[in-house]
């Protein structure tokens, strides 16, 4: 929308606005208050001790102020007002000596006419009365900086510019205008209107998330017509007990799902989400073995390095040793690179396993048909809409080990259609877990060396890399160190993190897998994708820190060879919801209920750590507790989408799509 100039404000407001990125009206109408104030009048017979009150009066003199140290002050007085004397106290404002008519002060009634001053102004209570918006403030953008330039932007004539809702919609749900919501969300005049305001608000944020995926939805899904892939059946059926196990029925299931979009003529975009270590990989293959009996290529991408590795052993042993799979990473030699890009514009490379870069980069296939994303949710719908976009009309299946509530699902992924594996194969190994309330690894020395004399390795797990000061984390070497001391030399510890340069991080895991160290001491890099059979046993430090999706993830490491996992959470810290989320850990491996319980316990962010997440963060919606707006708005936005022609619509789907509704989105 419009440029901060025509509000004319002084030069230094406009620097200071744009600094928090309030930089053009649309930003500055959609910074929502924080949180609101109401000022009411009440006599003071029914006040009681603690209350927050507003009192209006006069200074009685003399104002005494005590300096306690620096700008430290307390400054004590009486109070004149209709209802009697008080005796008033206030920190740090030594000049309000100075005030000398009538003003009213904000603040905790202490009892006995006593009243501590948090704020005041000079102004009668009466003019003051009603609600207040209360905004976020920044260093040097103050409470009333805030308000004078959002009041002005309010008064525009340009508020015209709003995209209003489709009439229908606005009349059904019995909504404001969005100005009007507008207005009232940063002015209410009453409980009421500001309710109206919110709700109006909240609706249309989610209904603008909504229009904008199912419109994707509908260009990936039904406009765009996939690449038919033409394959027998019968030959993939009969690889399959070629496998070195036998699917689940859950994973039977999925696999007839993602066959039949392969099959189909319209185009795949398919999420599969199953728990960690329910055995995604092989359908990934499976699928990507189809695509070759088509006569397509395929390209795997994967988050990390180490997990390109990694998935590319994985995929030979699950395919025919007849099809070309190949890997490629920033580290490898260029020349080697080179060979291989050229190997794969040719189509002598069936499928190519790499990082997400593979996409961004200059990466040319002869054919490619499939495009197989796992980990899935460490990338946003702006990265699938690049995925999108490189892949002509590609069959999409995009992989996440974080089991997704279906509320969730839907806000994040309404343009997918969702498979899911529910249901662990027989040989997914037990993971006992232990919450130890105490972060003293003495006690548990015994124990590891037990487990080392076994055989078994060791993840140690830590919230922080190094020690830095403030935080009192448990770093990885600080930990690593007191292992060292409490263990000897004859016990080999390791440690890998992000800091870590890729060759190192390599070396460490190699010496890992082939059971050279006996303890990894290590970061949540380790959380996606690493599988090393022998390592059975993982300590977790400071495990209140983490999200309980990420705990769940973090113990899906161990467990996954032919012993059980144990999985102990260190955690000293003494707060009820922090003991009570880490018990649901002991209660259940439920991916799901866990996720739940974690979306419940923390909300959205936090589950999925915001800024790799992809996650949209709203504004004033909130996914967990306005789920019904979130329901109607998914429903109303597929209506508009199958009625896109209709003039009644038009308005509204094309500002959806327009990049200014895209920022407040991503
Ligand atoms: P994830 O879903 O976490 O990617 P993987 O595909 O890595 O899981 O599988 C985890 C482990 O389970 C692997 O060692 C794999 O060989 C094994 N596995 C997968 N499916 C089955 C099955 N149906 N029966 C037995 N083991 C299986
Ligand atoms: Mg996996």
């Amino acid at each position: 929308m419009g440029n901060l100039s025509i509000l004319k404000l002084s030069t230094k407001m406009i620097e200071k606005l744009h600094e928090v990125q309030l930089d053009s009206l649309e930003a500055l109408l959609r910074y929502y208050p924080s949180r609101y104030e109401t000022i009411e009048d009440i006599p003071v017979s029914l006040w009681k001790k603690g209350d927050r009150i507003s009192l209006e009066g006069i200074i009685v003199q003399p104002v005494k102020t005590t300096r306690i140290r620096g700008k430290l002050s307390v400054s004590r007085f009486m109070f004149q007002t209709k209802q009697g004397l008080f005796n008033l106290t206030i920190f740090n404002r030594p000049w309000i000596s100075n005030i000398t008519s009538t003003m009213t002060i904000f603040g905790k009634y202490e009892g006995d006419h006593s009243i501590t001053v948090t704020q005041y102004k000079g102004q009668a209570l009466s003019t003051l009365l009603g609600i207040h918006p209360v905004y976020r403030v920044h260093r040097d953008l103050s409470q009333s900086d805030l308000q004078k330039a959002i009041e002005k932007a309010l008064l525009l004539r340009d508020l015209a510019l709003i995209q209003e809702f489709p009439i229908d919609l606005k009349e059904k749900y019995k909504l404001l205008s969005i100005k009007q919501a507008l207005k009232w969300i940063h002015q209410p005049t009453g409980s009421e209107e500001l309710r109206q305001a919110v709700r109006t608000l909240k609706y249309e944020e989610f209904l603008r998330f909504q229009t904008k995926l199912q419109y994707d939805r509908y260009e990936n899904i039904e406009v765009q017509a996939g690449k038919m892939k033409l394959f027998d059946r019968r030959v993939i059926e009969s690889w399959i007990p070629h496998l070195p196990f036998t699917l689940t029925s859950a994973q039977g299931k999925v696999l007839d799902e993602v066959l039949n979009d392969l099959q189909s003529p319209k185009r795949m975009y398919r999420l599969l989400q199953g728990d960690v270590g329910s055995g995604k990989t092989v359908i990934a293959a499976l699928a990507i073995y189809a695509t070759h009996l088509a006569h397509f290529q395929s390209a795997l991408l994967v988050p990390t390095e180490i997990l390109a590795k990694q998935h590319f052993v994985t995929l030979k042993s699950y395919l025919p040793s007849s099809m070309k799979v190949e890997v490629i990473y920033a580290s490898l030699p260029s020349k080697t690179k080179k060979e291989i890009l050229e190997r794969l514009a040719h189509h002598e490379i069936d499928v190519l396993v790499g990082t997400h870069a593979l996409i961004s980069e200059d990466v040319k296939f002869e054919n490619c048909g499939l495009v197989v994303a796992d980990e899935q949710h460490r990338f946003g719908v702006n990265q699938r809409r690049l995925l999108s976009a490189k892949g002509e009309k590609v069959d999409f299946l995009l992989m996440t080990a974080t089991p997704i509530p279906r509320t969730m699902a839907n806000v994040l992924f309404g343009d997918l259609e969702i498979s899911t594996i529910d249901q662990y194969h027989q040989s997914k190994k037990q993971v006992h877990t232990t919450l130890i309330q105490d972060l003293d690894l003495k006690p548990l020395i015994p124990k590891i060396i037990s487990f080392i004399e076994k055989k078994q390795q060791i993840y140690v797990v830590c919230p922080a890399i190094e020690s830095d000061g403030e935080l009192e984390l448990n770093d990885v070497n600080t930990v690593t160190k007191t292992l060292r001391k409490l263990l000897g030399n004859s016990v080999l510890i390791d440690v890998l993190h992000g800091k870590l340069s890729t060759e190192a991080k390599e070396t460490v895991l190699e010496r890992f897998t082939s059971n050279q160290t006996q303890i990894l001491v290590t970061t949540t890099v380790i959380e996606v994708g690493v599988n090393v059979q022998s390592a059975n046993v993982m300590i977790i430090y400071d495990a209140d820190r983490f999200g309980l999706s990420q705990l769940h993830q973090l113990r899906g490491r161990v467990g996954r060879g032919l012993d059980e996992g144990y999985c102990f959470l260190l955690s000293a810290s003494e707060e009820e919801t922090a003991i009570e989320r880490m018990k649901v850990l002991l209660e259940t491996t439920d991916g799901f209920i866990i996720a739940e319980k974690d979306l419940e316990l923390r909300g959205p962010g936090e589950i999925f750590g915001l800024k790799q997440s992809g996650i949209p963060s709203f504004l004033i919606a909130n996914v967990v507790l306005d789920q019904n707006i979130l329901m109607t708005s998914l429903n109303d936005a597929k209506m508009m989408i199958s009625h896109q022609k209709d003039p009644l619509y038009i308005p509204w789907i094309e500002d959806c799509l327009l990049e200014h509704s895209t920022q407040l989105l991503d």
